[in-house]
Order: C-alpha cells, then sequence, then structure tokens
C-alpha cells in the first residue's frame, strides 16, 4: 500500500517553513479531531495520517531523509539498519497503545539504541493553558526473574550461537561481493538459547509497565512536544536507551477556539442590550469578567480583552481574547409582546431611514446596482 505524500498530507508546500507547518498541522488536527468527529473511521484516518506526516515533517532529521529517499528512507531508519542518528524510527503508536518494543531488526554493527517512543496526550483546553502534571503508563521490560534474564530453562547463561560462532554476523557471498550481516539465527546476540525459559520464552525480559509522572508546563499547545530523554524503547546491551516523546493534543473546547496565544469566542446578546447597552459577563478561562455593551451594537461586532488569552510556553505576555456578539432574535413571543414589538415598528418606520444606517447604505448600493444594471 502507498503511502500518501506528507506534504500532501498536511497541505504544505516543500519549502514550507516550520511555522507554516505546525499551524496547518493544528488546523488538520484539530479538523480530524475524534472529538470532533465521533464514529467517523475516515476522520480518525485522516488523524492519524496527520500526525504521521507531521511527526516525520516537524524533526528536521527525518524530514531530511524524507526529502530525499520518501517513506522508503524513513523505513529504512526504522529497521535499525543504519539511518538517521542513530535513532530508529517511531515505532507506531496511537492512543495508548505502544507497538511491540521487540519488534524490528536487529542492529548492525555494535549494540542498537532504543527506538524514540511516541506517547499521544490528550489535554483539555484548561490543562494546556495552566499546564498540569499527568500520570502516564508505558510499557517498560525488566529481566526475567525465573532465569535471572539468560533466557535459559535452567537458567545459566546461554550457549554460543552455532551459526556465527558468538560473533552475532555472519559473512554472506554475493556475486562478486561478501557482505557482512547480523546473523539471521541469533539476530546479533551471539547466543542460542537450546532449552528456553518458559516464563519469557527465551527472550531474558518480560514486559511490564511502569508510571511516568509528566509535567506539562503551562501554555501548551497541539503540536507541541515535550522530550523525556532515556525513556523510550531500551537500547541493547550496552547502548542508550531510546527517548520518549509526548506529543500533545488540545481538544476542541465547548466555548473557546485557540489560535496561537488568542482565544475567541461568540457571546448571545439580547436584542435589548443591543440597543441600549449594558454589561454582559464573559466567560474567561479565569472566570467571567463584565464588558460594558455600548449603546448601538451590531451584531458580528467583535470585542477585545486585552490578556485574556493564552500565555504560550515561549512567550511572557498573554495574548488576548477576543469576544464576538451575536445578536439574538427573541423567539415565541406572546401576544402583548408582539403587539408591544409592532408599536415600536411603526416608531422606527416614521423616523425615515435614521435608526438603520446599515439598511439605509445598503438600499442606496442596491439601487445604484438595478440603475446600472437598466442603463447598461
Ligand atoms: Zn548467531
Ligand atoms: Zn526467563
Amino acid at each position: 500500500m502507498s503511502k500518501p505524500d506528507y506534504y500532501e498530507v498536511l497541505g504544505v508546500e516543500k519549502q514550507a517553513t516550520e511555522d507554516e507547518m505546525k499551524k496547518a498541522y493544528r488546523r488538520l488536527a484539530m479538523k480530524y479531531h475524534p472529538d470532533r468527529n465521533p464514529g467517523d473511521h475516515t476522520a480518525e484516518e485522516k488523524f492519524k495520517e496527520v500526525n504521521e506526516a507531521y511527526e516525520v515533517l516537524s524533526d528536521s532529521q527525518k524530514r531530511a531523509i524524507y526529502d530525499q529517499y520518501g517513506h522508503e528512507g524513513l523505513n529504512r531508519g526504522a529497521g535499525g539498519g543504519g539511518g538517521f542518528g542513530g535513532a530508529g524510527g517511531f515505532a507506531d503508536i496511537f492512543g495508548d497503545v505502544f507497538s511491540d518494543i521487540f519488534g524490528g531488526g536487529g542492529g548492525r554493527g555494535g549494540p542498537r539504541r532504543g527506538s524514540d517512543l511516541r506517547y499521544m496526550m490528550e489535554l483539555t483546553l484548561e490543562q494546556a493553558v495552566f499546564g498540569t502534571s499527568e500520570e502516564i503508563r508505558i510499557p517498560t521490560w525488566h529481566d526475567c526473574e525465573a532465569c535471572d534474564g539468560h533466557g535459559t530453562a535452567d537458567g545459566k547463561p546461554a550457549g554460543e550461537c552455532p551459526t556465527c560462532h558468538g560473533a552475532g554476523q555472519v559473512r554472506v557471498q554475493q556475486g562478486f561481493f561478501v557482505l557482512q550481516q547480523t546473523c539471521p539465527r541469533c539476530r546479533g546476540s551471539g547466543t542460542a538459547v537450546d532449552d528456553p525459559c518458559k516464563t519469557c520464552r527465551g527472550a531474558g525480559k518480560v514486559r511490564s509497565e511502569k508510571t511516568l509522572e509528566v509535567k506539562v508546563p503551562p501554555g501548551v499547545d497541539t503540536g507541541d512536544r515535550i522530550r523525556l530523554s532515556g525513556e523510550g524503547e531500551p537500547g541493547e546491551t550496552g547502548a542508550a536507551s531510546g527517548d520518549l516523546y509526548i506529543q500533545i493534543n488540545v481538544k476542541p473546547h465547548e466555548i473557546f477556539d485557540r489560535d496561537g496565544n488568542n482565544l475567541y469566542c461568540t457571546v448571545p446578546i439580547s436584542i435589548v442590550t443591543a440597543a441600549l447597552g449594558g454589561t454582559l459577563a464573559v466567560p474567561t478561562l479565569e472566570g467571567s469578567v463584565d464588558m460594558q455593551i455600548p449603546e448601538g451594537t451590531q451584531s458580528g461586532r467583535r470585542f477585545r480583552l486585552r490578556g485574556r488569552g493564552v500565555k504560550s510556553v515561549r512567550t511572557t505576555s498573554a495574548g488576548d481574547l477576543y469576544c464576538t456578539v451575536m445578536v439574538e432574535t427573541p423567539v415565541k413571543l406572546n401576544k402583548q409582546q408582539k403587539e408591544l414589538l409592532r408599536q415600536f415598528g411603526d416608531t422606527l418606520d416614521s423616523a425615515g431611514n435614521k435608526h438603520h444606517p446599515e439598511a439605509s447604505s445598503w438600499l442606496g448600493k442596491a439601487k445604484r446596482f438595478f440603475d446600472d444594471l437598466t442603463s447598461s
């Protein structure tokens, strides 16, 4: 199955800057977020695709490999046979599901560093804005107690691999060339277990879980990553462990939309408040604040509440909260209310267009438009 182009997935140019990609990623992650598309399989697939594309393109090393070799280059890296900077590719992790840690090929030339792992952390907007401390459970491996980590039924150190005689590598003749390859039998370990331990089936390690406390600083946003050094897949004996990347995904909020440090919300106001002015309780992340609505406020007018937005991890000053008012037409009026409105309407009509400057300017434009049509 061929994979779609990562740039196309994000809808960005090949020369896109990190910032442009982050923007595109945030937009798409919000659009295809499972919370916004419950039960929609296509959206879920898209969400994964977008995450994968961003994962690669936001990492300059991986992006360079992808630019040069495409998907193929990244796959090679993940196999552990060289590739990028010692690190293997990300295991394919979505949600809390981690791939089998011992999957993938053996290393070539020296013990292999553990692969990096990715953990998708879903946060509410409040958690992202104010920071949080989350406990996560991640898989880990420890030496099998039954066999003392040797993988043998009797718990004694394993014998030498008969294929490579303990070297972990074999020489293969291919035409004129002699290639050095990882021993296919022992996968480079140099040892062979004739009678494997029943508990770990010869692996010498058993799987367990560990709990990690992840401190999320205030101000993070979708697309941000927190690196926990050395918490990834364990390396082979003598090699370093990989890193664990916590990838932040902020869930859609009921009231606020976020764009960088700014927050946006829409607040309905009554026709009376809009006409006469008044005080409106506006929600902010720190509780509600009073906002003055001036007399004659039109629907769609946007008010700025300075400093009521988000303080991002990178900046010191907070963004703003933009509050758009929507004038709500009253519904389910009773007879008396309707009558009052009619009487009120009559007083407006008798005053010409004085009370409706928008309507009068629009009527003027419409008249000119029709005049132009008939004269041409
Ligand atoms: Zn061997
Ligand atoms: Zn064992």
